[in-house]
C-alpha cells in the first residue's frame, strides 16, 4: 500500500503531555500502512505517495459509535413514534419481528448500518450484537461487520436462548479467533450480555473462563438503572461479580440514573458509560446522572432507525458544547483501552474524517473543535479512512465492491420487503411485560374547540 499525505490541513492533534486537543495549522499527515508515522509543516514524504491536497480542510480523528445494534437498520422509519416497552415487545430480537429476516437480510441490515456510519465520519463501533436468534444470523452479522470497512469490537449477545445458546455462541466466537486476528485485523472480538445482574455464581464463573479462554476484548451491556424493570447492570454489580479480574473494558449503556456508587466503580475499574443521547430522549429513559461521569463516558447512537445514526448529531445534543468533542474521539478509544484510536498523533491508527471547511454552514471558522462539532453536518465529510484506507472519497462512499447505487437497491428491496411483513402493533397491555401502565402526559398540536 503507497503511503498517503493529507497535505497542509488544519489538524485537531492529540497532546499527549497535556492529555489535551492541539489545534495544528497548515499541518500535514503522513500515513505508512494503517498507521499515522510522521505530522507537521515539512515532513519528508515518499515519492510515490499519494498526496491529498487538505488546504482549507479541518482533518480530525475517526468518531467513535460506543453503542449500536445494526441488525435493526432494515426497520428505517418503521416505528419513529415508537416507546421502549413497545420496542422491546415488538421490535427487539425477542420480538416476533426478527422471522422477517432471513440470516441474508441481516447481512444488508448491518451493512448499511457500517455504510452509513462511515459516511458520516464513524470509523470505529462498539457493536451490541443482539442479532441472535440464529446462528446463521449471528454468523452474516460478523461478516458483516468485516465487510463494512469500519474498525468494530464486534460483542456477540449471550442470552443463553433456545435456538442459539450460550455454548453455541462461545464455540462460534471460538472459530472466529483465529480467523478474525489473521485475516480481519479491524474487527475485535467481545461480548454483549444483559445478565449480567441475573447470572448464578456458576453461569459468572463459565462468562469469565470464556472471557480469558477466548482472549476476548471487551464486554458491553445494558444499565437503564432508577425504575427501569429491565437492564439492571450496573459497574456496582460487575464489580461485585468480580468482573474487574479479567482486565478487559466493560461497556455500559446508557446509565442515565447512574448512582453515586456506581459512578465509583466505574472509575474505580477503569470502565466507561455509553452515553446514547437521541436514544434516551426518544425512548424516555431519563438522563438525571450521566453528565456526572464525562471522564468516563463516550457517545453512541444505539438504535439508528428510528433516528439519526450519525455521531456528530449525538454530540451536538448532548450538553450542546465543543467539550463532547472529546466524547466521540479520544474518550471512545479509552471505552476499549486503546490509545492508538480516537487521535491524530504519530503511532496513531490511521483513522481519519476530514472535513470540507469550505461550505455555507462552515465558511469563516476560526476555531476547527466548534466548526466540526457545532456546525458540521454529514455532507461536509469528504474523506473517511480506516487504517490507511480509504472508505469515502470526494464525498462518495467507497464501498468493498461494487457501487452504492447498486447496493442502495438491494438494501431498499430488503428494508421494504422487511417492513411490510412487520406490523405496527399497539401498545403491549403490560408495561415490559411486568407491570402496569401508569396515567401519562398527552399533547397534542390539534387545535381544541
Ligand atoms: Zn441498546
Amino acid at each position: 500500500m503507497a503511503a498517503k499525505v493529507f497535505h497542509n490541513g488544519t489538524v485537531l492533534s492529540w497532546n499527549e503531555d497535556g492529555q489535551s486537543i492541539e489545534v495544528l495549522h497548515e499541518t500535514s499527515i503522513l500515513i505508512k500502512g494503517d498507521t499515522i508515522s510522521a505530522t507537521g509543516k515539512n515532513i519528508e514524504v515518499p515519492s510515490d505517495a499519494e498526496v491529498i491536497d487538505s488546504t482549507g480542510k479541518i482533518l480530525t480523528p475517526g468518531f467513535i459509535n460506543t453503542h449500536s445494534h445494526l441488525w435493526q437498520t432494515a426497520f428505517r422509519t418503521l416505528a419513529p413514534n415508537t416507546t421502549l416497552a413497545s420496542y422491546l415487545k415488538s421490535y427487539s430480537q425477542s420480538s416476533q419481528a426478527v422471522k422477517a429476516f432471513s440470516a441474508e437480510d441481516i447481512y444488508m441490515s448491518c451493512l448499511e448500518g457500517y455504510y452509513e456510519g462511515l459516511n458520516a465520519g464513524v470509523t470505529t463501533y462498539v457493536e451490541h450484537a443482539s442479532n441472535n436468534w440464529d446462528l446463521d444470523v449471528v454468523k452474516r452479522g460478523f461478516d458483516a461487520a468485516v465487510d463494512g470497512g469500519a474498525r468494530v469490537w464486534w460483542c456477540c449477545a449471550l442470552d443463553d436462548r433456545e435456538d442459539v445458546t450460550a455454548k453455541d455462541v462461545f464455540e462460534y466466537i471460538n472459530t472466529l479467533g483465529k480467523r478474525s486476528k489473521d485475516n480481519h485485523p479491524l474487527v475485535s472480538l467481545g461480548l454483549a450480555t444483559d445478565a449480567m445482574h441475573s447470572a448464578s455464581d456458576e453461569q459468572t464463573q463459565h462468562m469469565k473462563d470464556k472471557i480469558r479462554e477466548l482472549d476476548l476484548e471487551a464486554v458491553t451491556t445494558h444499565d437503564l438503572g432508577g425504575p427501569w424493570p429491565i437492564g439492571h447492570n450496573t459497574p456496582s454489580i460487575a464489580a461485585n461479580k468480580g468482573l474487574q479480574d479479567l482486565d478487559v473494558p466493560i461497556i455500559f449503556s446508557h446509565g442515565g440514573l447512574i448512582t453515586k456508587e456506581n459512578r465509583a466503580a466505574l472509575r474505580k475499574h477503569d470502565w466507561n458509560l455509553s452515553i446514547t443521547p437521541e436514544s434516551e430522549m426518544h425512548y424516555g429513559h431519563g438522563q438525571q446522572t450521566s453528565r456526572l461521569v464525562q471522564d468516563h463516558a463516550s457517545l453512541g447512537v444505539d438504535t439508528n432507525w428510528t433516528f439519526s445514526g450519525d455521531i456528530l448529531t449525538q454530540a451536538r445534543l448532548w450538553l450542546q458544547s465543543v467539550r463532547n468533542y472529546l466524547l466521540v474521539t479520544r474518550q471512545g478509544g479509552r471505552a476499549v483501552r486503546r490509545d492508538d484510536i480516537g487521535v491524530l498523533k504519530v503511532a496513531a491508527k490511521a483513522d481519519i474524517v476530514c472535513f470540507n471547511g469550505d461550505s455555507p454552514n462552515m465558511v469563516g471558522w476560526t476555531d476547527p473543535i466548534a466548526a466540526v462539532v457545532l456546525h458540521a453536518n454529514v455532507g461536509d465529510i469528504e474523506h473517511v479512512m480506516v487504517g490507511g484506507v480509504f472508505r469515502k472519497r470526494n464525498g462518495k462512499l467507497a464501498l468493498k465492491e461494487g457501487e452504492w447505487s447498486a447496493f442502495s437497491k438491494k438494501f431498499a428491496e430488503v428494508a421494504r420487503r422487511i417492513q411490510a411483513k412487520v406490523k405496527v402493533p399497539p401498545q403491549p397491555e403490560k408495561f415490559m411485560g411486568v407491570t402496569e401502565f401508569g396515567d401519562v402526559e398527552t399533547m397534542t398540536t390539534r387545535r381544541q374547540a
